[in-house]
């Protein structure tokens, strides 16, 4: 084995780097989380750990999460630099969420955009007093519950809307409950409230239940009151999406290579594998050699979320990219590399992975059958 920094051995014998850093301390030598570790001091820890050092011990390249965890990839304080919010929007069926994402692109398109503008890929970002927040288009259970099983977590905040003609419901529950589980702060957007029968004052009431306490009643929930039908509010909710994300200190390195999760992926007749990605840190360009969940290839063209061609994308920005060899899935992890051929192999050894597991996979639901036709 080549050396380890103390993290990156944390990891191997899967403790706290804290509990490594003290017992260094102990055997007579001072180490920070980041520092690299040579032969003799490896061996002395794992030997108090009872572990034996066999072969080399490396880090699982082929692993994607590998490349999100912090505590493994060495993080350049320098180089961070604020980041727009990612924001999903979230509520019960027909409450408005998809006219409140109508309605914050009309508003915030410029004038000579708009009109012959569609939206392009299932994603948008928009400039609030020249600060960009990125919307997340797909529905919000969705990007939370199969974005979450995989392990992806992309939203920075959840608008939860909410009608004023009808309170609270239970996919208006199940929302706040992802959210929570996510730990991501939580807007309320209460909307319809042009309606004459509109009743703020029950849904403040109602959210109360949930944990979710309007300011003005000593709690620190954000309510804002908006009509997404008539584009009221619309303003003050961006404000107050902008002042949230200030408060979270959202930051990135646009200067590392390309790190993100999958939105969404399809095959198309003409261009191939089709897939909007969302850049979580660094900078995306075209050319670059990239895996994607276990598809690999070179960013062939890139394209923003108004169709433009662009040559490069940074944090938070969400694209849609072609160039990669198969279709991948949305909450799947993308990973760019230096050169294509670490980029082949990283995708070809996770691609073999996933045909062994999917076997494997079928033979156990064969067994659930045979349990299910008993
Ligand atoms: P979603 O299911 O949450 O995406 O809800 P939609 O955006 O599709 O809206 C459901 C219905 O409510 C549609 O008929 C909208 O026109 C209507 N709607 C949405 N927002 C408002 C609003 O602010 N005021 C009124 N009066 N109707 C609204
Ligand atoms: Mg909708």
């Amino acid at each position: 084995y080549e050396s380890l920094s103390v993290a990156e051995l944390a990891k191997k014998l899967h403790r706290e780097p804290s509990e490594i850093i003290k017992k260094l301390f102990m055997l007579g030598v001072m180490a920070t989380i980041n520092q690299e570790l040579d032969k003799d001091a490896i061996e002395l820890i794992c030997a108090d750990y009872g572990v034996e050092v066999e072969e080399e011990i490396r880090i699982d390249k082929t692993d994607l999460d590998t490349y999100f965890d912090d505590t493994i990839v060495e993080v350049d304080e320098n180089a961070l630099e604020e980041r727009p919010p990612v924001v999903t929007i979230m509520g019960h069926v027909d409450h408005g969420k998809t006219s409140l994402l109508d309605s914050i692109r009309k508003t915030k398109v410029t004038a000579g955009e708009a009109g012959g503008i569609t939206q392009h890929i299932g994603a948008y970002q928009v400039e609030v007093n020249g600060k960009k927040i990125s919307f997340l288009d797909t529905p919000g259970h969705a990007a939370f519950t199969t974005m979450r099983a995989r392990g992806a977590s992309i939203t920075d905040i959840a608008i939860i809307v909410v009608a004023a003609d009808d309170g609270v419901m239970p996919q208006t529950v199940e929302a706040i409950n992802h959210a929570k589980a996510a730990e991501v702060p939580i807007i309320v957007a209460i909307n319809k409230m042009d309606k004459p029968s509109a009743n703020p004052d029950r849904v403040q009431q109602e959210l109360t239940e949930h944990g979710l306490v309007p300011e003005a009643w000593g709690g620190d929930t954000i309510f804002v009151p908006i009509s997404a039908l008539k584009g009221e509010g619309i303003d003050q909710l961006l404000e107050m999406i902008l002042l949230v994300s200030e408060v979270g200190e959202l930051k990135a390195n646009p200067t590392r290579s390309a790190i993100g999760t999958v939105i969404e992926a399809q095959l198309d007749k003409g261009r191939g594998a089709v897939a909007t990605l969302l850049v979580q840190d660094g900078t995306l360009r075209v050319g670059d050699p990239i895996v994607v969940g276990h598809a690999y290839g070179r960013v062939r063209a890139m394209v923003n979320d108004l169709g433009r061609r662009i040559k490069t994308a940074g944090p938070s920005m969400p694209i849609e990219i072609t160039g990669l060899n198969e279709v991948p899935q949305a909450g799947d992890r993308f990973v760019v590399f230096q050169d294509e051929k670490t980029a082949r192999q990283v995708g070809e050894s996770r691609s073999m992975t996933a045909i062994q597991a999917s076997r494997s996979e079928k033979q156990r639901v064969t067994l659930d059958n045979l349990f299910e036709q008993m």
